[in-house]
């Protein structure tokens, strides 16, 4: 999909710096963020400590690796408060992590870091080919997750019209996306496709919709995800990428004109990606967890943040920026399965192989004796649904199944069912994975 976009605008200086110039920037700002962590929040100061480093001991970028980690485990500890660096009547605004993975964390921010926010979220939107004047229809959830009021300060600092919609009424969603003729959307992308389906159920085709690009993140999403978004909305399909503990959506997101993974905002974030077993910073390239520095923040900073996240660090491409590989999953989403590693996405790459197939699924776990069962649930696209005769059902059953082996390696049984078979997600992220198996002591 490239025709509908407008040609890339303004960037900031920074996009189109030399590298030397960025190392410069993100040494001056790295050097002011620790000093300010360590100055005020006392938990990360007695870490230091711990470890026998102090601010004075960053000389260069490198000298990074040398600093502890700030881990989930840190923020939980600290609840709520604890790891704030500026006083409670400095702060403007709370959120709070949605808590897919164990009770929620939260954040704060200042005025100048909701300030910053806005621009990046500006600056990814700009790269996701979205333009002054164009209309946004926002359909990440409001409230404390920080999707929704994150992207609606970004969209109106670019200059756009913003249309808060938030998750839920899919129906409603699609009437106003006809009635009001946005540009873009923001959403997570199980969420995208169930506003198509409704499309669909509408009998509206994709020309009829006046979106041209969809903005997606907050949960993993492979290559044949945007494929299938792409062909049901008419759109170009963008990755952004962010967290509420590093600061919400758009620590990095991708240009329209490459699609080729998020480009990471270097000039508030400092990346690092780690072996996650020893903690030692892997090169440029290799996979493993990305570690996030940021280097503005003033009520919340974070000096080594530890996502769980698993990617890889990319060259710049479009921008002056390093990139990082669409994310594999988180680790605590690395389902082992007969001792086998496995990601959602890598199943959810093999389903969306199968054109009659949407890209709803479920992985359901149970076991028998000792033995880990995988049912993979999938669903026909709603004009197969109810046509399609048994013997080609189980033909892409088959077929799914032996790509899920040769690729993945593991065995499955993989069950095609009905159209809407398989619970769609409302407001924010789809639940992908039920593991029935009992506990491990
Ligand atoms: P929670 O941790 O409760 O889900 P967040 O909304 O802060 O709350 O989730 C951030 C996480 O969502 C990231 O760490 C990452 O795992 C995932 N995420 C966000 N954007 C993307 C993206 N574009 N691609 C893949 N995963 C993403």
């Amino acid at each position: 999909m490239t025709a509908k976009h407008p040609q890339p605008g303004e960037l900031d200086p920074i996009e189109t710096a030399s590298r030397d110039e960025i190392s410069a920037l993100q040494l001056e700002r790295l050097k002011w963020s620790v000093r300010h962590t360590y100055d005020n929040v006392e938990p990360y100061r007695k870490k230091c400590i711990e470890q026998g480093v102090h601010p004075d001991d960053l000389k260069a970028l490198a000298d990074l690796a040398k600093f502890p980690f700030m881990t989930k485990s840190d923020l939980r500890d600290h609840y709520p408060f604890g790891l704030f660096a500026v006083p409670r009547n400095k702060l403007s605004r709370l959120h709070a992590s949605s808590g897919t993975t164990g009770k929620s964390v939260v954040v704060g921010y200042t005025q100048s870091d909701l300030s910053n926010w806005a621009d990046l979220v500006a600056r990814s939107l700009r790269a996701a080919g979205v333009r002054p004047g164009d209309m946004v229809h926002n359909a990440y959830g409001y409230g404390m997750f920080t999707g929704g009021l994150g992207a609606h300060a970004g969209i109106e600092r670019l200059g756009c019209t913003v249309v808060p919609m938030s998750g839920g009424q899919t129906e409603k969603q699609v009437q106003q996306i006809m009635d009001f003729r946005p540009d873009a959307i923001m959403v997570t992308p199980s969420y995208s496709l169930v506003v198509a389906e409704e499309f669909e159920r509408q009998g509206i085709k994709p020309e009829e919709i006046s979106l041209k690009i969809g903005v997606f993140g907050a949960e993993p999403w492979g290559q044949g995800m945007r494929a299938e978004i792409e062909r049901k909305l008419g759109i170009d399909a963008i990755d952004i990428y962010g967290l509420t503990e590093v600061m919400g959506p758009g620590v990095a997101c991708e240009c329209i004109e490459t699609k080729d993974g998020p480009v990471i905002w270097e000039d508030h974030f400092y990346p690092e990606i780690i072996d996650p077993e020893t903690g030692e910073v892997l090169p440029d390239g290799e996979e493993g967890e990305l570690v996030f520095t940021s280097l503005t923040k003033e009520a919340f900073p974070v000096i080594r943040y530890r996502t769980r996240d698993l990617t890889r660090l990319l060259p710049p491409t479009s921008r002056a920026f390093r990139r990082m590989d669409k994310i594999v999953g988180r680790s605590d989403d690395m389902l082992i399965v007969r001792g086998v590693n496995v990601f959602p996405t890598q199943i959810e790459e093999q389903i969306l192989r199968e054109p009659r197939l949407t890209g709803n699924y479920q992985i359901v776990l149970t076991r028998d004796g000792h033995l880990d069962n995988v049912e993979i649930r999938c669903e026909l696209q709603r004009d197969l649904s109810g046509t399609l005769g048994r013997s080609a059902v189980e033909e892409i059953s088959r077929s799914v199944a032996h790509h899920i082996k040769t690729i993945i390696g593991i065995t499955t049984k993989v069950n095609v069912m009905e159209f809407e078979s398989i619970p769609r997600t409302q407001t924010g992220k789809a639940r992908r994975v039920i593991d029935q198996r009992p506990k491990q002591l």
